[in-house]
């Protein structure tokens, strides 16, 4: 009886040993939020005018977008990517 209780006890510090080794491990490596740009992409239907802008609220792919200032053709957002700011400790 007494035996056992030993393996139960030994046990569970492995297991408490094993969980702090963990926390430690994640504190070292600590999740890192990376910054993203999002684009959106602006083509006329007419003469492929390409505009790049940054993302707006309710912008969404086959949006309409005005006429294109080159030709007066209907422009619409095409493309909607994110793009990950570079930081200087990278
Ligand atoms: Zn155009």
């Amino acid at each position: 009886m007494i035996l056992s209780t030993w393996i139960i006890v030994a046990a569970l510090v492995l297991l408490l040993l094993l969980l702090l080794l963990l926390i430690k491990r994640e504190s070292r490596y600590p999740i890192r939020l990376e910054k993203i740009l999002v684009k959106s992409v602006i083509q006329c239907m007419n003469c492929g005018l390409k505009v790049v802008r940054n993302f707006e609220n309710q912008d969404y792919v086959f949006k309409p977008c005005g006429r294109c200032p080159s030709c007066g053709g209907d422009r619409y957002i095409v493309a909607i990517y994110g793009q990950k700011i570079k930081s200087k400790s990278s």
